[in-house]
C-alpha cells in the first residue's frame, strides 16, 4: 500500500491500520521525521506477518518525486496493490483574497498530486493485471464552503477523477472510491476558528467530530476485497453532514 501525506493526522492512522493487519506500506511526506521510528516499532509489534513500512520524501506535486516513490516502494516490496491520495493542504482565504499562487498551490497538491499517483497507480496495475484500488481523501467542502474555494474545487475534483478511472478501468478490475471526510481535529484543521468547528460538529447529525483512526477504519474497508462491489461513488465519512453548514459561510463572509 502506497499512503501520502502518511506523517501525521489520517493518514499516519491508515498507516497504521494498515501495519495492524500485516500490510507492508510506503507512506510519503514532504518532511519525514521522528514518526518513521514510531511506525517501525509498531511494524515490528505486528507479530507473524510481514508488515513493513517504508518512509520516502516526496512531494506529490512533482511528476519526479512521485516516480521515485513507486520506485522505492516497487524495489521494497515488489508490488503496489493499493495508493491513498491522502497528501492535502488547505489555504483559507476569500475568492477576492485568494492569489492565484495560493490557489495554485492547493489544487498541485490536492488534485495534480492525486492524479499523478492514480496515474502511475493504474499503469502499475494494468502491467501486472493487479486488482488494484486508488482512495482519495475528498472532503465535505466539495460541494462548496466559504473561504474555501480553492479546496473545494481540489476535492469536488477528486471526486470526478474518481468516477473517471473507475469507468475507465473497472473493466481491468481496478477500483477508485473518493472517502469524503466531515471535520477531524488535526494540524489542516487547526487554525479553524472554534465558533465554525462547533458549527462543523453541530450540524452533523451525530454531532461530534470524528477521528483519524476513524476515517481510517472506511479507507481501510474500501481497500479490501470485501469492498469490490463499491466502485467509483463518493462514500462519505462525515458522521452524516452532506454539506458544509451554511451559516458557516454567513459567519465567515
Ligand atoms: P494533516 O494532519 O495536515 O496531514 C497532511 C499530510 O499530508 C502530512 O503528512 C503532510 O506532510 C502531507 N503533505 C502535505 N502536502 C504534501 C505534498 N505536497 N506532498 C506530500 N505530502 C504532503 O492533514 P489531515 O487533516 O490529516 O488531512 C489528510 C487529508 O484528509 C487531506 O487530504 C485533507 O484535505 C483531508 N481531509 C481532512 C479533513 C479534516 O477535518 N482534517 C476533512 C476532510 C478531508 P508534509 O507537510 O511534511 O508534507
Amino acid at each position: 500500500m502506497v499512503v501520502t501525506g502518511g506523517s501525521r493526522g489520517i493518514g499516519r492512522e491508515i498507516v497504521l491500520g494498515a501495519l495492524a493487519r500485516g500490510a507492508r506500506v510506503a507512506y510519503c511526506a514532504r518532511t519525514i521525521g521522528r514518526e518513521v521510528q514510531e511506525l517501525k516499532e509498531e511494524a515490528q509489534r505486528t507479530s507473524d506477518s510481514d508488515a513493513r513500512v517504508l518512509a520516502v520524501r516526496c512531494d506529490v506535486s512533482q511528476e519526479s518525486d512521485v516516480e521515485s516513490l513507486f520506485d522505492a516502494t516497487l524495489d521494497a516490496f515488489g508490488r503496489v496493490d493499493v495508493v491513498v491520495n491522502n497528501a492535502g493542504i488547505n489555504h483559507d482565504d476569500l475568492v477576492i483574497s485568494m492569489s492565484p499562487d495560493r490557489w495554485d498551490a492547493v489544487i498541485a497538491t490536492n488534485l495534480t498530486g492525486a492524479f499523478l499517483v492514480a496515474r502511475r497507480a493504474v499503469k502499475e496495475f494494468l502491467a501486472r493485471g493487479t486488482a488494484g484500488r486508488i482512495i482519495s481523501i475528498s472532503s465535505v467542502a466539495q460541494n462548496g464552503a466559504t473561504s474555501n474555494a480553492g479546496y473545494a474545487a481540489s476535492k469536488g475534483g477528486l471526486i470526478g477523477m474518481t468516477r473517471a478511472i473507475a469507468q475507465e478501468y473497472g473493466h481491468a478490475g481496478i477500483r477508485a472510491h473518493a472517502v469524503v471526510s466531515g471535520f477531524v481535529d488535526t494540524e489542516l484543521t487547526r487554525d479553524v476558528p472554534p465558533s465554525i468547528r462547533q458549527a462543523l460538529v453541530e450540524t452533523a447529525p451525530q454531532r461530534r467530530a470524528a477521528m483519524s483512526s476513524e476515517i481510517a477504519a472506511v479507507v481501510l474497508f474500501l481497500a479490501s476485497h470485501r469492498a469490490w462491489v463499491a466502485n467509483g461513488e463518493p462514500i462519505y465519512a462525515s458522521g452524516g453532514l452532506v454539506d458544509a453548514p451554511r451559516y458557516v459561510t454567513e459567519k465567515r463572509a
